[in-house]
């Protein structure tokens, strides 16, 4: 299954373009529809790659090193998403 294939990758790389821009959406839990959309505590992040938008969910230690989108930009675009990732290197 593709979801198992993802959660095994060790390294902050994306599956999809290779890139290594990796951002934190939700830290160590989720906001599914089986719980109405409130977060729920999980030992699973959700991590997005800033160059494609693919993303998935992981319990990989390299979760804690990487920067974290504020809650004001989720759902934001992928060139706002890209703008910020970049302001935040600069
Ligand atoms: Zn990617």
């Amino acid at each position: 299954m593709e979801r198992e294939r993802l959660v095994v990758v060790r390294k902050a790389k994306c599956n999809f373009c290779g890139k290594r821009r990796i951002v934190v959406r939700t830290f160590m839990g989720n906001y599914s529809a089986f719980n109405g959309y409130h977060f729920t505590a999980s030992d699973y992040s959700e991590v997005v790659c800033v160059d494609c938008l693919t993303s998935w969910r992981t319990k990989a230690k390299y979760v804690g090193t990487l920067p974290r989108i504020p809650e004001n930009l989720h759902g934001v675009s992928q060139s706002e998403l890209q703008e910020w990732f970049e302001s935040r290197e600069g």
